[in-house]
């Protein structure tokens, strides 16, 4: 059985075709620059890559390129579509309507609709994904894996605000949390190496990227995790703020003159790593900004960062009494040996000791805990793609 894995942003499509018998895949790429001068198709089988230019003028053209791509006779994977059983498609915000991964019938694209006011960026190009795959290939089934459905499980004293209920009956203003497939994964990943049953681990996922986010998983399910009611909230990240008092962002606009769009774009773009350093938004500029240039402020957005992301761990360690294992992934968490390290110090009061020789690790799954550490530290890459094709695969075989 062969899935198509699809995940749309508002100029990208990132797609992966898989081989659920051994879950290998075929061939991966990724259309940028939709809608724009410039768009492009990179197509990877194996180690060959091919790049088609082309106008891509939205989504449509973008997967009738990729199931070009993947049919073409030279560098395709597939005689014709009909080899591939169904389609799944990462979608962002679920909002409270699903808790797991589903068929898209009539019924969810309404829901899906229904929940792009909140997540206005990020669901409409989902939704467009969706809508150009039944298009093109009208017989495949299509599934929906949710951003937000692994963190459903959070209890409502974890999910509420302190602020008055009505508002969360009225406009859904509650934590969502999301990376949910990501935490998902790495959390059963945990549990395969620590070789114990997930339903009797206490897992602490650090999923660091340009996004990060931080989730307590109890049992096998979200129990509590930093992101919110929208993807600004928790540690603060690449370009966003993350937590601050609610009251900076009010003395801001009236000190600034700006409106809503401005202030939203400030706490999503202007702040985080970015705005504390001055550097630059990816961690490595930051890190050799503070190592090279002995840049202080720099070292300031490293340290503020190591300690946001430590204050959650700790906060979930005391919400699950303890933790089995702290896992890092995602860029900055499998490739940062100096982050992980700078994150964990400290931690010794709840058994967490990395041994330097083995966190070199970069990208690779990995113990890289001492032997005697009782609370053991991981890494991790995630694998949100094989996550989609497996709720595929399970829903339409
Ligand atoms: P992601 O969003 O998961 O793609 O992660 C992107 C972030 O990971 C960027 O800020 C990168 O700078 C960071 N990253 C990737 N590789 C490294 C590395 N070797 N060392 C430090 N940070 C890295």
């Amino acid at each position: 059985m062969k899935i198509l894995v699809i995940n749309c942003g508002s100029s990208s499509l990132k797609y992966q075709l898989f081989s659920m018998a051994n879950e290998q895949v075929l061939a991966k790429g990724l259309v940028e620059r939709i809608g724009l001068k410039g768009s492009v198709l990179t197509h990877q089988r194996g180690a060959e890559k091919y790049i088609i230019e082309d106008e891509i003028p939205d989504h449509e053209k973008a997967i009738a390129l990729v199931i070009k791509a993947i049919t073409d006779p030279n560098h395709g994977v597939l005689k014709s579509t009909d080899e591939i059983a169904a389609v799944g498609h990462r979608v962002v915000h679920g909002g409270e309507d699903f808790s797991g991964s589903v068929l898209i019938t009539d019924e969810v694209k309404e829901s899906l609709i229904r929940n792009i006011e909140l997540a206005p960026l990020h669901n409409p190009p989902n939704i467009m994904g969706i809508e150009a795959c039944q298009k093109i290939m009208p017989s495949l089934p299509q599934v929906g894996v949710f951003d937000t459905a692994f963190h459903q499980s959070m209890p409502a004293y974890a999910y509420v605000y302190g602020i008055p209920y009505d508002y969360y009956k009225k406009y859904k203003i509650r934590k969502y949390g999301f990376h949910g497939t990501s935490h998902k994964y790495v959390a059963e990943r945990a549990a395969v190496m620590l070789k114990r049953p997930l339903n009797d681990l206490k897992i602490i996922t650090c999923h660091l990227g340009n996004g990060a986010s931080i989730t307590a998983v109890k049992n096998g399910v979200s129990v509590d995790t930093s992101m919110g009611f929208t993807p600004l909230e928790g540690v603060m990240m690449g370009t966003r703020s993350g937590d601050l008092d609610p009251a900076i962002v009010f003395y801001l606009m009236e000190k600034e003159k700006w409106d809503f769009q401005q202030t939203n774009s400030f706490l999503n773009k202007q702040c985080g790593v970015l705005g504390l350093s001055g550097v630059s938004s990816d961690f490595r500029d930051i890190e050799n900004a503070a190592i090279e240039d002995k840049n202080d402020r720099a070292q300031l957005a490293l340290d503020r960062f190591a300690y946001a992301v430590k204050k959650y761990i700790g906060s979930y360690a005391a919400v699950l009494n303890g933790a089995d294992a702290i896992v890092f992934t995602a860029g900055l968490g499998e490739n940062s040996s100096s982050m992980r390290m700078k994150i964990c110090s400290g931690l010794d009061f709840m058994g967490v000791k990395i041994d330097p020789d083995k966190n070199f690790t970069r990208g690779v799954e990995a113990d890289v805990s001492t032997i005697d550490a009782k609370t053991k530290v991981f890494v991790i890459p995630t694998n949100e793609e094989l996550m989609i094709a497996r709720d595929t695969y399970d829903i339409c075989k």
